[in-house]
């Protein structure tokens, strides 16, 4: 086996393999642009190479540079991963070239597969079903538009070179054809630098389903069954689960067979997935083949108790496949969210910054294996990020992959929305609740999919925003009223000393106050206020909600998680606090409640001492102050330029610059710390 492999990618995925390569005693070697130098996939490999700037075509895309620090280190082997240089059959090459293996197909399956519509016509030949359509290479606009007129209408325009679901246009009418045609063209030359289209029946309410296939370089080639990705915003997966709910073993086998044939058609050898769009009757069409290992192969793993990566690197090596057809049994259901830091509410636009808090449910991760009985883990997390990681502007806003296993689809379904309830996130958006609400709804829990499914559920999707309830501000109310107490217990350490505490203590009668709340969620719709009024009992507090009055007590407190009484009910939850918001989960359920601290500007000066952070994502364009140096309140100590405007960073009161962490030139994120300060 290799002794050595180089990872040329990064996040999830770049962890993902690292794990596999750990459990077969394979050295691994990292490579990361300068955004990443302190990110996970650096840590859990065995060496790490900076290999340029932030941006992909600087560092990850950069193929000559990642095979120069794969022979310099040593490795014998590249695995691309997914994205970046995974489909880049030049790279293959030059990898080979260099001497060194690259973990995927030869290049020429690449090559055969890379356009959609060259991909076609092999199929064809190869007896494989296709979607009726145009994919010659006759790419006159009249020419074009007479087939959409054959084939009827409506028809799908589609970018050649395309991927990520980009470079496609859905044609409605024939009066329509001329124009989406330029802006689809316009639209490929921008992203891919091909305008080649192929044109297509666009089915009705279809469903993606793919089959994962594997081949070796024995003349060995396998399907490991199919993987259900209807569940898509804007033409990308979002949901994925294996096997296909309702999938009878025959068609199962047709279109397992019909996948071998397209790999084969090809000399295929590794990892590929070749992606069918079905009707909602059963039959089914080649769409594309991925040639590479997929972001939802874990389900398939999850089903077929196989480490595909660990197939890929025994395949790269010469070996044969571990298993035979027979031997692929599918055992129970596998589903996988794809957790992302973005904001469903506003059309799921990538929100970048810190993950200031993560708790992740109980899951083994893949770095420790299977669950009991010889089952798979029922909660598996694939993540490149930790908590205190940046997820920023540069890659793809993937957090993490949450997958689960049941021994049937209800078991995976309610596995699945328990552990979504137990993700936790502060410090940016995630799609979390959006996923949790999916999962839920009818027509994912009924397993009535196609592509169209979030479009169609968009009310229950994308609820109005609803009224924060009292149970949520009671948690908000609480916790800060604990804080308290801890503060001034540090302050005071001597608690017999009733003016020495904040326990709401007083000489005369109960102790009254307000707290105000901002509702800073629901996306940028107008946040609404919320006061509580709070009288202090000896065992607990009155809440008043503004009319409704209800006793609170606290029952069991341990770091965040608190346990509640309000009124007769017994709640739980735990509460997170982000500067001046107080992120509430309780009842599977995310409220950010953003508290109007009457004291906090009176002790600005106090509350700054420790770490100065980026107020946004930005550039460091100078430091002003140096390491030790004691300043003065106000004095400026970093500027930063971001969203084309300088920001100056001064001292909060008079004390000293115990560290620097960014340089001139650094890229920061979000509430980034920028220098470590004491306050004198
Ligand atoms: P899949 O079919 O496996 O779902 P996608 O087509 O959505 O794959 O892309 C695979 C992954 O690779 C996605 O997470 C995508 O964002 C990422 N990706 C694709 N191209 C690039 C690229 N050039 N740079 C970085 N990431 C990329
Ligand atoms: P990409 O390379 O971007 O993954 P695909 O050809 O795989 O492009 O198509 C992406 C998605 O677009 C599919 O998963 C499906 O939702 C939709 N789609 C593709 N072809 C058709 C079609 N002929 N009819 C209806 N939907 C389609
Ligand atoms: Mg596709």
């Amino acid at each position: 086996m290799f002794k050595k492999i180089l990872i040329a990618n990064r996040g999830e995925i770049a962890c993902r393999v690292a794990a596999t390569a750990r459990r077969m005693g394979i050295k691994t070697v990292a490579v990361y642009s300068e955004a990443d130098a302190g990110s996970k996939h650096v840590a859990v490999c065995d060496e790490a190479v900076l290999i340029g700037p932030a941006p992909a075509k600087e560092s990850y895309l950069c193929g000559e540079r990642i095979i120069a620090v794969a022979l310099a280190t040593g490795a014998q082997a590249i695995h691309p991963g997914y994205g970046f240089l995974s489909e880049n059959a030049d790279f293959a090459d030059a990898c080979e070239q260099a001497g060194l293996v690259f973990i995927g197909p030869p290049a020429s399956s690449m090559r055969a597969m890379g356009s959609k519509s060259a991909a076609k016509s092999l199929m064809e030949s190869a007896d494989v079903p296709l979607v009726p359509g145009y994919h010659g290479d006759n790419q006159d606009p009249d020419f074009l538009q007479q087939q959409g007129d054959r084939i009827g209408y409506p028809v799908l325009l589609k970018a050649s070179a395309g991927g990520g679901g980009k470079g496609m246009r859905v044609i409605e009418k024939s009066e329509d054809f001329k124009a989406a045609l330029e802006s689809c063209k316009r639209e490929a030359i921008s992203s891919f630098g091909d305008d080649k289209v192929l044109a297509e029946k666009y089915l009705q309410r279809p469903r993606h389903i793919e089959i994962q296939v594997f081949a070796d370089t024995h003349g060995n080639c396998v399907y490991l069954h199919e993987r259900d990705c209807s569940v898509q915003r804007r033409h990308q997966k979002v949901l994925e689960e294996a096997p296909a709910p309702g999938m009878p073993p025959e068609r199962r086998a047709a279109m397992g067979t019909a996948a071998v044939n397209a790999a084969k058609a090809v000399g295929y050898v590794g990892a590929g997935t070749v992606e069918f769009i079905a009707n909602q009757d059963g039959s089914f069409y080649f769409m594309e083949m991925n040639t590479r290992l997929q972001v939802e192969h874990p389900v398939t793993e999850m089903i077929t108790g196989t480490d595909l990566v660990e197939w890929q690197l025994r395949v790269a090596f010469g070996e044969p496949l571990p298993k035979k057809q027979e031997e692929l049994a599918i055992h129970g259901h596998s589903i996988e969210a794809r957790i992302y830091a973005e904001n469903p509410e506003k059309g799921f636009l990538p929100s970048i910054g810190t993950l200031r808090h993560m708790d992740t449910p109980g899951a083994v991760s893949f770095e420790l294996g299977a669950g009991s009985n010889g089952d798979p883990a029922p909660v598996r997390i694939d993540s490149g990020v930790r908590e205190g990681d940046a997820i920023s502007p540069f890659y793809d806003p993937m957090i993490a992959k949450l997958i689960v296993w049941g021994a049937d689809r209800t078991q995976a379904l309610a596995r699945m929305s328990q552990a979504l309830a137990e993700f936790r996130i502060v410090g940016l958006a995630t799609n979390i609740a959006f996923l949790k609400r999916l999962v839920e709804g009818g027509a994912f829990s009924q397993a009535d999919l196609d592509t169209g499914l979030i479009e169609r559920n968009s009310d229950t999707l994308f609820p109005a925003p609803r009224a924060v309830p009292a149970g949520a501000l009671a948690f908000a109310v609480v916790a800060l009223i604990e804080a308290e107490k801890d503060a001034s217990a540090a302050v005071s350490k001597n608690s017999a000393d009733p003016f020495g505490n904040a326990l709401g203590w007083r000489l005369n009668g109960a102790y009254k106050r307000q707290f105000s709340f901002a509702d800073d969620y629901s996306a940028g719709t107008d946040t609404k206020a919320y006061q509580v009024g709070v009288t202090y009992h000896p065992h607990g507090w009155e809440l008043d909600f503004g009319g409704m009055e209800a006793e609170a007590s606290l029952l069991k407190r341990d770091g965040a998680e608190l346990s509640i009484n309000l009124g007769a009910t017994s709640m739980h939850g735990a509460v997170r606090r982000d500067g001046d918001n107080f992120h509430v989960f309780t009842g599977g359920r995310h409220f950010v409640l953003a508290y109007n601290d009457p004291m906090a500007h009176a002790g600005e000066a106090e509350a700054a001492g420790g770490r100065l952070t980026a107020p946004m994502p930005g550039k460091v364009v100078a430091v002003l102050a140096s390491k030790g140096q004691q300043v003065k309140k106000g004095d400026a100590l970093v500027i930063m330029e971001a969203m084309k405007m300088e920001h100056t960073i001064a001292a909060p009161s008079d004390g000293l610059v115990e560290e620097i962490l960014y340089q001139v030139g650094d890229q920061v994120t979000d509430g980034a710390p920028l220098l470590a300060f004491a306050a004198a």
